[in-house]
């Protein structure tokens, strides 16, 4: 059993990173890291090196803060020597991310930026039946009401924090893993309302006809869809991945839930002394920021 500390016990932690752990026989959640938040019956602590000098038998970390302020914990937890777990996206920039995996490598440990949605029930699926195939067309529909699923989260509209990004690298996570060819972003245009400081809606072009459409202001209906076609056949994942459908037939799933399937990864890791840092749906945003073209619209307020 690997002992394992969780900083930032915020929505998703609370929502799926404790009940995962604490549904596994392979992981002991032993402390706590937080501001504010706390476990029941988890020791729980507001500093983070006193947790680290307090606790030398937690050899992993995994950091459930938001992209800004989890780099210095990760740095400072590879620095006293453990394995370090990235909720998604991995950072707020690719070289914050890129120096993290050099300092993993210089340190011996294993680092792993986590993409929860390619461990979805269907993506599997879906890749090894695309891995063979030529694609003509996929279409990305990303679409979500922030309020719902991110309430009161201010971080999100704040330089670092993506926007709609934050749900649509998602989509990127799952496009990067199951189309058998790289593509590359040609166009975008991101709206951005007035009073905030990243997207809230973003079309996305991609070469070999992909497109991805996310929209924050969805109401009603929530959809989370990738549609592929090939010269003879459609996929379809539905419901962030979690639903595999082939030429109108569902597919086999695999078994474990997203947040389990992260948490057994990560320990096959460790034990494999390997670590997993793909930064490729991270590329693929920091493109549409670099080359979108903004369009301001109204202000938003949760
Ligand atoms: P959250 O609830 O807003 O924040 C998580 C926790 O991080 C907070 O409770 C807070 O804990 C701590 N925190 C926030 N700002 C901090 C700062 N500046 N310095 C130190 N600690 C800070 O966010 P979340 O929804 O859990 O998302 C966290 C990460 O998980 C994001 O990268 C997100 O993309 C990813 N994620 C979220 C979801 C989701 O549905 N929400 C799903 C999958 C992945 P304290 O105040 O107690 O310190």
């Amino acid at each position: 059993m690997k002992n394992i500390a969780l900083v930032g016990i915020g929505k998703i932690a609370v929502d799926q990173h404790v009940p995962a752990l604490m549904a596994s026989d392979d992981w002991a959640l032993t402390a706590t890291v937080s501001r504010v938040g706390t476990v029941d019956g988890v020791p729980a602590f507001t500093d983070f090196d006193a947790m680290l000098a307090a606790h030398s038998q937690i050899s992993v970390i995994s950091l459930c803060l938001p992209p800004v302020p989890r780099f210095a914990y990760a740095a400072r937890a590879i620095a006293a020597g453990r394995h370090v777990m990235l909720e998604k996206p991995p950072g707020a920039t690719l070289a914050e991310v890129q120096l993290l995996s050099t300092l993993a490598a210089q340190a011996d440990v294993t680092l792993f930026a986590t993409w929860h949605s390619r461990m979805a029930r269907g993506v599997a699926a879906a890749k090894a039946f695309l891995s063979d195939k030529t694609i003509t067309k996929v279409e990305i529909t990303w679409h979500e009401d922030v309020r719902r699923w991110h309430p009161g989260q201010s971080w999100v509209f704040e330089p670092g924090g993506m926007g709609v990004f934050d749900p649509g690298i998602n989509a990127l996570s799952i496009m990067t893993e199951i189309l058998p060819m790289p593509v590359y972003l040609q166009n975008a245009v991101l709206r951005v309302p007035e009073n905030c400081q990243t997207p809230i809606q973003a079309e996305l072009q991609f070469s070999n006809n992909v497109h991805a459409s996310f929209d924050w202001l969805k109401q009603g209906d929530q959809q989370w869809d990738i549609t592929v076609h090939t010269q003879s056949d459609e996929v379809t994942l539905l419901d962030g991945g979690n639903r595999c459908v082939m030429n109108g037939v569902p597919s086999t799933q695999t078994s474990l839930d997203e947040y389990p399937a992260l948490y057994a990864r990560m320990a096959q890791l460790i034990d494999e002394g390997q670590s997993d840092v793909d930064l490729s749906p991270m590329i693929h945003v920091a493109d549409a920021m670099a080359c979108g073209q903004r369009e301001m619209v109204d202000p938003f307020h949760f």
